[in-house]
């Protein structure tokens, strides 16, 4: 009797993902049960087991670790970054960016405002780094910027979405270390919406998912400093080196 029934229900899915496209079938996505980013168990998005390995850095002393070049990038006052890009840490990034496993942000978010609270010096404000608009209308979300709203919430900080790019980047990897700084020059500005009149005289912080050589964050930090902020530093989920 309930076969029937079923197959109705699973023709109406097909037909919805069908005329909806891509952001539907993450919407549909979220209606199922989550497993685990970090080992598969069903349940959380994150389970409790995983959850430890965003927290690898917490008690680490702010600012660069002994042993490691000083490579802050200019004009940054101050990165943080909760883990390494390996294992967990490196998986669950990788399921909110590309798997559409958007559960995963209130997690890291959590992750990056403990962070930050522990180590971070100052801000007034948190500045999500924008994704491109083709990856946000691919993917219905914008993930910095859900970390970044979690993160807000936790820390009492408002999130502000100043930026926007101004053209598609080649993807970075495809680069050389020398040339993804040129690849970004000019690639962000401060948007003509609720912009401008927040920055002036403002300490803010920008909130990403992963930094590798932090020339993103550099030309973010860059346009925010033009716009008059005081000062611009950043925190991330995780750093890859
Ligand atoms: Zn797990």
């Amino acid at each position: 009797m309930s076969a029937p029934r079923h197959d109705a229900h699973m023709d109406l899915l097909v037909d919805v993902r069908r005329t909806l496209g891509a952001v539907a079938d993450k919407a549909l996505d979220l209606a199922l049960p989550a497993s685990c980013a970090g080992c598969g168990q069903e349940g959380k998005a994150l389970c409790r087991e995983c959850r430890p390995a965003l927290d690898v850095r917490l008690a680490a002393e702010p600012g660069v670790p002994i042993g490691l070049p000083a490579d802050l990038p200019a004009p940054l006052l101050q990165l943080e970054w909760c883990a390494p890009f390996t294992g967990v840490t490196r998986r669950a990034l990788h399921a909110l960016k590309y798997d559409g496993e958007r559960r995963l942000a209130p997690f890291l978010g959590a992750a990056v405002a403990r962070r930050w609270a522990r180590a971070g010096a100052a801000g007034d404000a948190l500045v999500p780094v924008p994704a491109s608009p083709d990856r946000v209308r691919e993917r219905g979300y914008d993930q910095a910027a859900l970390i970044a709203a979690e993160a807000g919430r936790q820390l009492r900080l408002p999130v502000l979405h100043l930026l926007e790019r101004t053209r598609a980047t080649t993807a970075q990897f495809d680069l050389d270390r020398a040339t993804r700084a040129t690849n970004l020059v000019d690639a962000f500005r401060v948007g003509s919406g609720d912009g401008r009149l927040g920055i002036a005289g403002r300490w803010l912080i920008l909130v990403d998912d992963v930094v590798t050589t932090g020339a993103t964050l550099a030309a973010c930090a860059g346009a925010l400093m033009d716009a008059g902020a005081l000062a611009v530093s950043a925190v991330a989920v995780a750093r890859e080196r």
